[in-house]
């Protein structure tokens, strides 16, 4: 678990005890590696109910142990409800943005917030509440279906889980296997195909009903059908709700309401899909070098 983790958010093995406070609505805290070397979010402030609105104003992050920017003045202002993809090079700065966006680290100086309330303000446990994190390929645990659908939350009824795995069209997959949403998956969720891992994920976040989104798109390829039930589970998880994605499906690139390339810690280019193209930038030439 704890490679595939690190495969995912990177940063995550650094993760003070204190900035897993409200970790168990996205991930196990125990499978998080506990060290000094972040910050602490330390505020009070719970909004109601979060809406969506994302701003990074100006944000240079460094990592303690390193001695460059990993981003360099970052502005984003992003509404309620947004799909935006990050593109670019490995290494640009994709995962430390949504590193950032969780509180793993703080920006070494700018600010990110969100409903315009600064994150270092905001009670970060009740602020993890209204997140859902999906990380690349693996991250399931060997429980049973249940448990890793509904990790962490209490109260949750058999309804609620049938509801998200029929939202994730996995019913058939669970009436197949021997105690239906009791059986247990094996290690990493073994028992089950990649695209059925990945579908069981998305099930996690849609139960918890989150207003912001954060994903870090595999990039192992599956068979063209299990590619369209993840693609349609990721259309339902998405909708309506902010999306912060690491974009690798070039579905997901074309559908999102902004793309964002990322070049050395910067934004090189931003816009939709159709303008990227029709701007025959940076963009349209890693297209070009892909086709
Ligand atoms: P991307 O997701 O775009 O590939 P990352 O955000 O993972 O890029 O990494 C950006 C830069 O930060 C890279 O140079 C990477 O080596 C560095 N980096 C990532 N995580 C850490 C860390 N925990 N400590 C030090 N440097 C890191
Ligand atoms: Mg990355």
């Amino acid at each position: 678990f704890f490679n595939m983790i690190m495969m995912g958010v990177t940063g995550i093995l650094n993760v003070y005890p204190n900035i897993a406070k409200g970790l168990e609505s996205i991930y196990s805290v125990t499978e998080i590696v506990f060290s000094k070397d972040t910050e602490e979010y330390v505020g009070t402030k719970k909004l109601d109910q979060v809406r969506g609105e994302v701003s990074f104003k100006q944000v240079q992050f460094q990592y303690r142990e390193s001695n460059k920017h990993v981003l360099n003045n970052l502005t984003l202002d992003v509404r309620p409800g947004e799909c935006i993809a990050f593109i670019g090079e490995s290494g640009a700065g994709k995962s430390t943005i949504l590193n950032l966006l969780i509180g793993f680290y703080k920006p070494t100086s700018g600010s990110i917030l969100i409903d315009g309330v600064p994150m270092e303000e905001l009670d970060i446990r009740r602020y993890r509440k209204s997140l859902a994190v999906v990380l690349q390929n693996n991250i399931l645990f060997s429980g049973t279906i249940r448990e890793n659908i509904a990790y962490g939350l209490k109260g949750i009824t058999d309804e609620q889980i049938w509801e998200v795995i029929d939202m994730t069209n996995l019913r058939e997959v669970v009436e197949g296997l021997p105690e239906g949403i009791d059986t247990r998956i094996g290690e990493h969720g073994g028992k089950l195909s990649g695209g059925q891992r990945q579908r069981i994920a998305i099930a996690r976040a849609l139960i918890r009903d989150p207003r912001i989104i954060i994903l870090d798109e595999a990039t192992s390829a599956l068979d063209n059908k299990s590619e369209h039930h993840v693609q349609n589970a990721m259309k339902r998880l998405i909708q309506g709700r902010t999306t912060f994605i690491v974009a690798h499906r070039l579905s997901t690139i074309r559908d999102a309401d902004r793309i964002v390339v990322m070049s050395k810690g910067q934004i090189s280019e931003m816009g939709s899909y159709e303008e990227l193209m029709a701007r025959r930038g940076e963009f349209y030439r890693m297209k070009a070098l892909q086709a």
